[in-house]
């Protein structure tokens, strides 16, 4: 008989685990609070936009960028059609360009260039970092920080980066405001909502690491991006292919706990409009956020999965977007531009040049020429307008300072991309809810790694027989909060389920993070040492 799984929140670890198993042959059902799928990657239409029977203007919950180093995630894609005869995969786009805008100062472009060996690497990160204005000396020390963790073994990453935060491995303290500002905290926080102060060595080191490779190294991409709003484009082609699979989808249906015998869970109650329920099924795979899994722990469910006892530990930070819509289309950079020295640690992507084949005619009044999406990765530094943190101010406020902040990095040198005149309406996530008169609350906030913190996350195998967990809180290669970890989770969810179904299915493909060749016999020699409880040869000399 066929076997029935419930996948209990339908973000991108729900719809992905749904993939795998439906093409595996298994009857899967998807539980989701929202009326929606795609969780924290849906679009979110501006309500009641759309004027003369067009449609409501494209709205994001945040923008999406997919590195060069996705490989789970962007396979998926690879897998759902598009159009007649295309698939998802084709709908995104490579940026060329990554802009670091400065208050004040004149703005610095990367491009992509590909160093071969490890000298190389090391004066193209000199070059790379120089034009930031951080001394030479300390540019030179923070190169060799990052060297030190692309030459360092995997087990000398987990014992000891995982417990330093990068501040300290970077000395960020004894450096110059530059140092701090720059490659301190501006590299990091806008790496979804991360701060080098708390981030662990290990996930900001590897991540920048990856990311860096994108640029370097010539067969790879550093930045992709949809060609139009991600919804349209990805997300609902996604359900509407696993739908024609079979998967039956339930929004609008929250969880609200789950029943266990000790072994497995006999149950899950979920609540609808009509009132509260019990499902049940042979497995149960739960997507859900951390955030909202920790709520659902109770002492019985604690005892019987240890390994999510401590779901409570791990932090979350808000990260929102917002949109402003242009009359006159600027498209700033071809890619992403990061607001160095940002309060509120701003990131954009100006959509229209990657928007190739949306009308902008067919949206809103017809009139928007651009749309310059913006992510606020701090909601707890005071801002430059009325000097309060976004989480206190109301919404208004929070549109004001974003702007100003926008034209206080891209407003130089005579130059004006942001002009009052120019913004004909803009749009923050409805995520953001204003109860009058206390401060704002975010019903999405996102995982952040802190330091040491991993002991804390799960494996998508817990200690219940028939009950795994898949979201991007769960131990992955990939190991910061996004859409690839969420993929990847969904994917080892998937394979323990397999497994504990008895059947002989081939298990989804899984990739470790991949790494330049010529840095592996420097990992080696590193890993030599570490057995021998001896320091990086790098710390040695
Ligand atoms: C502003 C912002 C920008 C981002 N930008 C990027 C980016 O550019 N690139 C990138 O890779 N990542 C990005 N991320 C991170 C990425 O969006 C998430 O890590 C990823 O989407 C998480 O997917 P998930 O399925 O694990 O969780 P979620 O997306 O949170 O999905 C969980 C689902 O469960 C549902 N749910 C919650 N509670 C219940 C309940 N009780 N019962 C039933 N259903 C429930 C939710 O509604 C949701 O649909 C961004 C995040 C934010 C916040």
């Amino acid at each position: 008989m066929q076997q029935t799984v419930a996948i209990l929140g339908g973000g991108v670890a729900g719809l992905s685990a749904a993939q795998e198993l439906v093409e595996r042959g298994l009857h899967v059902r998807v539980y989701e609070r929202k009326p929606v799928m795609g969780g924290k990657a849906r679009s979110i239409p501006v309500p009641n936009s759309g004027v003369g029977g067009r449609q409501p203007l494209p709205g994001e919950h945040g923008f999406r960028f997919f590195p060069g180093f996705y490989k789970h995630v962007t396979d998926t894609m690879h897998r759902i059609p598009f159009g007649d005869h295309g698939n998802t995969f084709d709908n995104l786009t490579v940026a060329t360009r990554i802009l670091l805008a400065r208050a004040g100062q004149t703005e610095i472009t990367w491009v992509a260039r590909c160093p071969t060996t490890l000298e190389d690497l090391r004066a193209f990160l000199m070059e790379l970092f120089t034009p930031l204005g951080v001394p030479l000396d300390e540019t030179a020390y923070f190169v060799s920080r990052l060297l030190l963790v692309a030459t360092s073994c995997t087990e000398r990453r987990l014992a000891e980066y995982e417990n330093i935060p990068w501040w300290n491995f970077i000395a960020a303290s004894k450096m110059s405001n530059a140092y701090q500002t720059d490659l301190g905290q501006g590299l990091t926080r806008s790496l979804v909502a991360m701060r080098a102060e708390e981030s662990s060595t290990r996930t900001v080191g590897c991540t920048q690491l990856q990311l860096l490779y994108g640029l370097i190294c010539p067969e790879r991409v550093f930045d992709r991006l949809l060609c139009g709003p991600t919804s349209d484009v990805w997300i609902n082609p996604w359900t509407q292919y696993l739908q024609k699979l079979g998967v039956e989808f339930f929004p609008g249906t929250r969880v609200v706990s789950f029943e266990t015998n000790g072994t497995h869970v006999t149950g899950t109650r979920v609540e609808t409009a009509s009132g509260q329920s019990s499902i049940s099924a042979d497995f149960y795979v739960a997507a859900l956020p951390v955030e909202v899994m920790a709520a659902l722990m109770t002492n019985d469910l604690k005892r019987a999965a240890p390994s999510l006892a401590n779901l409570d530990k791990l932090k979350t930070r808000w990260m929102n977007g917002i949109q402003f819509y242009l009359s006159k289309d600027e498209p700033l950079v071809n890619g992403h531009a990061i607001y160095l020295n940002s309060p509120w640690a701003l990131t954009s992507i100006s959509q229209r040049q990657f928007w190739n084949n949306v009308d902008f005619r067919q949206y809103g009044d017809g009139t928007i020429g651009g749309i310059l999406s913006v992510d606020v990765s701090d909601w707890e530094a005071p801002g430059v307008v009325y000097g309060k943190p976004a989480q206190e101010c109301n919404v208004v406020q929070i549109k004001d300072e974003v702007w100003t902040q926008l034209k206080q990095h891209l407003n130089n040198s005579g130059a004006t991309p942001i002009e009052d005149a120019n913004l004909v309406a803009w749009f923050l996530d409805p995520d953001i809810e204003f109860p009058n008169p206390s401060q704002a609350t975010n019903a999405e906030p996102l995982l952040i790694n802190t330091a040491g913190s991993l002991q804390y996350r799960p494996e998508a195998q817990v200690e219940l027989e028939n009950f795994f967990v898949a979201s991007d809180y769960v131990r992955t290669y990939t190991d910061i909060a996004c859409m690839e970890a969420a993929n990847e989770a969904a994917r080892r969810a998937v394979n323990c389920l397999l497994a504990a179904s008895g059947s002989n299915a081939q298990p989804a493909q899984l990739w470790p993070l991949e790494e330049p060749d010529f840095l592996k016999p420097l990992q080696e020699i590193d890993r030599i040492r570490f057995s021998l409880s001896l320091p990086h040869h790098l710390e040695s000399t």
